[in-house]
């Protein structure tokens, strides 16, 4: 799924004809502070982190500034910084606008209905995650006429809108509908979208393409912003590599095994962090190159669980043993060893003669990464 960032989103936005505030993006606090001198933001001005992580508001990473010298520190304060993980590279500055109410609109693909549904709820704002089921109202929406009149009238209505204000939205959510259909949107949403006058503009935006139809917008195809860094070298070597909130690193190979190794874990109380496929590589300088790209997620504990198949048990231990030589002395965690299939004897030998030793039932080494990870091994 491709995520866009507030900012891309906004372009979007303005693409569809939904009023968005005038904003530039930044990635210096240098260029935050010309961009606000030379009048291209309005003083006061709003700093806001580009990152796909949402809460930035009750985080922090959104501030207010009134001086050209304020969107400077601000920016500095952002950029570099890490937000929930992800690191901030680009600031987006926008005017400040006076904001009578905050509401809430999306649309988003329900998979059960296998209909776009739209959301309206008249609390929009930071704390949408609190409000009641029963306030935000949904709608199914035919994708054959699209979306009609009486659907916008029923949010309209669901947002407490009236007279030009139902009108604004009306276009609104016309252009939005139109922007989910066309860009191939798994979701776009608004929050807040807010009442300013007499108008609503969109404060923030939110959307996601569907990985299923890049084929028909071949300008996403350089947007990966949801990649981390390690993510992203992970890729350029074509190795399999995702980042997760835990702290147990597995080693495994083909999907399949992949995903139960982290559910054995998750089982034993284990938090997988990072895990990494070694697919049907039998190259050992692969192995090494995906080892150590482990080593950089700072993992507590490692998890090798190979089956061999195409990847021979001792292309594994070898391309492991060579690599564990090369991580530095602070940057070394324990492992546990799991290989079993074509050429184990082998495989273990090497390992054996490293110091590891495989533990060949599954549970039984699940438990020991998982103790070893939280220091009680
Ligand atoms: P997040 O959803 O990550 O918290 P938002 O973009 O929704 O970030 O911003 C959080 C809050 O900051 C908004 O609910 C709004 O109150 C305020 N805000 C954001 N942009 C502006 C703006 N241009 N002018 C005034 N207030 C803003
Ligand atoms: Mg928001």
């Amino acid at each position: 799924m491709v995520k866009l960032t507030e900012g891309r989103g906004k372009e979007l936005f303005r693409k569809y004809g939904i009023p968005v505030p005038n904003g530039v993006t930044v990635a210096s606090a240098e260029e935050a502070e010309a961009v606000v001198r030379s009048a291209k933001v309005p003083l006061p001005c709003v700093v806001k982190a580009q990152v796909l992580v949402g809460g930035r508001g009750k985080g922090g990473a959104v501030r207010f500034a009134s001086t050209p010298e304020e969107a400077r520190a601000a920016a500095a304060a952002i950029l570099g910084s890490e937000f929930q993980g992800e690191k901030v590279r680009e600031v987006l500055l926008e005017e400040k606008v006076a904001i009578a109410r905050e509401l809430y609109v999306s649309f988003a693909l329900d998979r059960t209905a296998r209909l776009p549904m739209l959301m309206a709820s008249a609390k929009g704002g930071v704390e949408i995650e609190s409000v009641d089921d029963a306030q935000i109202d949904r709608q199914l929406i035919d994708p054959f006429p699209g979306l009609v009149a009486y659907e916008r009238r029923r949010a309209a209505k669901a947002l407490g809108l009236s007279g030009p204000l139902a009108a604004d939205l009306d276009r609104l959510l016309a252009g939005l509908y139109r922007l989910f259909d066309r860009e191939d949107a798994e979701l776009v949403e608004i929050n807040p979208l807010a009442v300013v006058g007499e108008k609503l503009l969109a404060l923030d935006a939110k959307v996601s393409i569907e990985d299923d139809a890049s084929f028909r917008h071949p300008e996403y195809a350089t947007i990966r912003d949801d990649r981390t860094p390690l993510e992203e070298i992970a890729r350029e070597k074509e190795i399999a590599f995702v980042q997760l909130d835990g702290n147990i690193g597995v080693i495994a190979n083909g999907a399949g095994l992949t995903m139960a190794t982290l559910d054995v874990l998750k089982e034993f109380g284990g938090a997988p962090g990072v895990f990494l496929d070694l697919g049907g590589t039998d190259d050992p300088k692969k192995v090494s190159e995906a080892f150590l790209l482990m080593a950089k997620a700072k993992p507590r504990a490692v998890f090798l669980n190979i089956f061999g198949g195409v990847t021979k048990c001792d292309t594994v231990a070898s391309g492991l043993v060579a690599a564990m030589g090369t991580v530095p002395a602070s940057e070394r965690f324990p492992l546990v060893a799991r290989i079993r299939g074509n050429n184990e004897a082998e495989g273990i030998a090497i390992l054996r003669a490293a110091g590891i030793t495989s533990v060949p039932d599954l549970r039984a080494s699940a438990q020991a990464v998982v103790a070893a990870a939280k220091g009680t091994a």
